[in-house]
């Protein structure tokens, strides 16, 4: 069993922490609903910063682009966000069920600029967890044991080897595919 190799306390911790190094400020400033841009002041290199952190922290590689870009690739130019860059009924739908409570307020004529200050230390932790989630059962030597080693990357008990997890992207893609094969929106 993986699931609960590394609780989301952890992750949110080490996320405050990276927040905090990059930023330079204070852990205490830094709360689960703190808004990255909006309470912390974080521009958008920062997060290539914070990113970076994470993934050194715990083995893993975060999403580099934001699900509204993935659509747009996917489904065709125009889905997500319209030429003057508001977005659409459709990407307001979907960011509706993605982000759940935290996108009520979300209005149509919104502009994709705006949509970034939805970003915030609980998202990012969240986004760590859907990375952490995605472990193999099974090493390629066959071992189902994980242990966590330095840091806090998992590798096989067996033979050592880091745990290989689903990269942020590919896993946000996923999510499209499946929101696309239940019809939901697109
Ligand atoms: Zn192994």
């Amino acid at each position: 069993m993986t699931g609960n190799l590394i609780t989301y306390d952890t992750v949110l911790e080490e996320t405050r922490k990276a927040i905090a190094e990059t930023l330079n400020i204070d852990l205490d400033r830094i709360k689960p609903d703190s808004s990255l841009i909006k309470d912390l002041g974080a521009e958008s290199l920062d997060f290539l910063d914070i990113n970076y952190r994470l993934e050194q922290r715990f083995g893993i590689k975060m999403a580099r682009r934001f699900i509204l870009e993935h659509v747009e690739e996917m489904i065709g130019e125009g889905t997500a966000v319209d030429d003057t860059g508001k977005l659409t009924d459709k990407a307001i739908a979907l960011l509706k069920i993605r982000l759940g409570e935290k996108a009520r307020d979300l209005k149509p004529g919104i502009y994709i600029d705006e949509v970034t200050s939805l970003i915030t230390v609980e998202s990012l932790a969240q986004g760590v967890m859907d990375i952490l989630a995605s472990i193999p059962e099974r090493c390629s030597c066959g071992s189902s044991e994980w242990k966590i080693g330095e840091e806090l990357q998992a590798v096989c008990s067996s033979c050592g080897e880091p745990a290989e997890y689903a990269n942020g992207d590919d896993l946000i893609v996923q999510y499209i595919e499946k929101i696309q094969a239940e019809k939901r929106i697109f």
